[in-house]
């Protein structure tokens, strides 16, 4: 019997990774290093700078902060036509249909664009604006809005993580058989990180295949040094 190996949960919280992350570099695509509000790219050489995660920046943590604001966003801009979600065809009133949800990532962002009403035939050219927001499809860092480069797809799911010392907890996690519990200061540690977890990724059948994605993951990381 092989012996199990105890765990303990380090305790961390979700945020409790800090703001440094490991990205794909919105340049070349390959694994770039965001620490304290900066990018940088060690294949490309690109490198971008966002003050709210700068701890030496007096903007630092600004509450006022929203994707894209502070410094460049490489995440998803969704637009709105001129009059809200739901504008009116200038013709004959009648709500002008548009459908932007291809428009994703597109690094080019008109400022106008020609609509056909469906009504009335007439074609109006409306007004856009683009806001940034936080892409919800795939994990993506909140400072510039990259992907995370640690993303490993395993025939149950994605296994994703921020940065190294994330997977490396998530690692140790799902390595350990016998999971043991400590008390923090706000009470179980069960709202943890790792806690968290979904379900696939926590059951022992799963085990080897999670744990084969954690390595490659930490292997390709570990190119980056
Ligand atoms: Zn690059
Ligand atoms: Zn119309």
């Amino acid at each position: 019997m092989t012996e199990k190996i105890r765990h303990r949960e380090s305790g961390r919280d979700k945020g409790a990774y800090g703001t440094d992350y490991l990205v794909k570099c919105p340049k070349c695509g390959g694994g770039a290093q965001v620490r304290s509000g900066r990018l940088t790219c060690p294949a490309c050489a690109h490198t971008a700078y966002n003050p709210w995660a700068d701890p030496n920046s007096e903007h630092y943590g600004d509450a006022a902060y929203r994707p894209g604001q502070g410094g460049p966003w490489y995440g998803m801009f969704v637009p709105s036509l001129e009059g809200g979600w739901t504008p009116k065809c200038p013709s004959c009133a009648a709500p002008v249909d548009h459908d932007f949800s291809r428009r994703g990532y597109d690094a080019v962002r008109p400022t106008k664009t020609r609509i056909t009403c469906q009504k009335c035939g007439e074609v109006h050219v409306h007004a856009l604006s683009w806001e940034a927001i936080a892409a919800t499809a795939s994990p993506s860092d909140p400072i510039f809005g990259c992907t995370y480069f640690l993303i490993q797809e395993t025939r149950y799911g994605e296994i994703f993580a921020q940065n190294v010392e994330q997977l490396a907890d998530l690692r140790a996690f799902v390595a350990a058989g016998l999971r043991e519990r400590r008390e923090g200061e706000n009470g179980w540690m069960n709202a943890s990180y790792v806690s968290r977890l979904p379900r696939w990724i926590k059951s022992a059948k799963n085990r080897a295949a999670v744990l084969k994605a954690c390595d490659q993951l930490l292997a390709q990381a570990a190119h980056l040094r």
